[in-house]
C-alpha cells in the first residue's frame, strides 16, 4: 500500500481482522499453546508484517511498537479472549463483552511495561488505555514516524549508511540528529513548535505530547498537522538525496 495515501487506519485495521480471525480459528483448543512462546513465533511475525502496512511503518519498527502504534491487540494476548467469548451467549452485547478485552488489555499493558528495547513509543505511549480508547485521531505515515522514532532522521539514516554522520546540520553541533532533537531541541522548528505550545496551552514534552493529542480533536489535529509539516521537511530532503544520488 502506499505510504501517504490508500485506505484509512479503520479500514486496515478490518483488514488486518481477516488474518486475525483466520490465526484464532478455534483459538479455545488450543489457547494453552500460547504459553510456549516459540509457537508463536512465526504467528507474530506475519501480525508484525500487518501492523507495519497499516501505517506504511518502516520495516525496522518492531512489533511490539507497532502493535501499540495501530491499536492492534498482539496476537498472543487474544486466544485468552476468544475463548471466554465462545462460551458466552451470542446474544450478549458489545458491552456485555467488554469486560474479556478489558483482561486482555491490561495483560498488554503489563507485557508492554516490561519491554526494554522500545522506549521511543513507550515514552509518548505509556498508558495503552488512553491511547486505544480515544474516539479520534488516526495514525499515518509521518505520526508513526514521530512515535517510533524511526523515519527520515540522520541519526536514523546514518545507521544504514545513507548519510555521512548522524549530527545536526542546522544547530553545527555533535548532537544526533533523532525525533527528540527534531521537535524538542533542535532551533530550526522552534518557531513551529513554540505555535503549537501557545494551541495546547501547556508544555510540550515526549511524555505530553500523545496526552494532549489524545484528550481533544482539536488538539489531536493541531498536534499532528504541525508534525507532519516538519516530517516532511526532511522526507523530501532524502527524496532529493536519493535523486542527487541516482
Ligand atoms: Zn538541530
Amino acid at each position: 500500500m502506499l505510504n501517504t495515501r490508500g485506505p484509512n487506519q479503520r479500514r486496515c485495521l478490518l483488514l488486518a481482522s481477516v488474518v486475525k480471525s483466520q490465526i484464532l480459528y478455534a483459538a479455545q483448543i488450543w489457547s494453552n499453546a500460547t504459553q510456549c512462546p516459540e509457537y508463536f513465533r512465526g504467528v507474530n511475525s506475519t501480525c508484525r508484517l500487518c501492523a507495519l502496512q497499516i501505517r506504511s511503518a518502516f520495516r525496522t519498527v518492531s512489533g511490539e511498537e507497532a502493535f501499540v502504534i495501530v491499536s492492534m491487540i498482539p496476537v498472543d494476548i487474544l486466544p485468552r479472549e476468544s475463548t471466554v467469548l465462545v462460551s458466552t451467549p451470542r446474544t450478549l452485547t458489545q458491552l456485555d463483552r467488554r469486560p474479556a478485552r478489558e483482561v486482555s488489555i491490561t495483560e498488554w499493558q503489563t507485557k508492554w511495561n516490561s519491554t526494554t528495547k522500545v522506549r521511543c513509543t513507550y515514552r509518548c505511549i505509556p498508558n495503552l488505555e488512553s491511547w486505544l480508547n480515544r474516539t479520534h485521531g488516526e495514525v499515518h505515515f509521518y505520526r508513526s514516524q514521530f512515535l517510533s522514532d524511526l523515519g527520515c532522521f540522520k541519526a536514523y539514516l546514518f545507521k544504514f549508511k545513507h548519510e555521512h554522520d548522524p549530527y545536526c546540520d542546522f544547530c553545527r553541533s555533535a548532537v544526533q540528529k533523532d525525533v527528540h532533537h527534531e521537535f524538542f531541541e533542535c532551533a530550526r522548528f522552534q518557531r513551529q513548535m513554540n505555535q503549537l505550545k501557545l494551541a495546547v496551552g501547556g508544555v510540550f514534552t515526549p511524555q505530553s505530547v500523545v496526552g494532549y493529542m489524545v484528550k481533544e480533536a482539536s488538539e489531536w489535529a493541531s498536534t499532528s498537522d504541525t508534525l507532519t509539516s516538519i516530517l516532511k521537511q526532511p522526507k523530501d530532503l532524502e527524496r532529493q538525496r536519493r535523486i542527487t544520488r541516482d
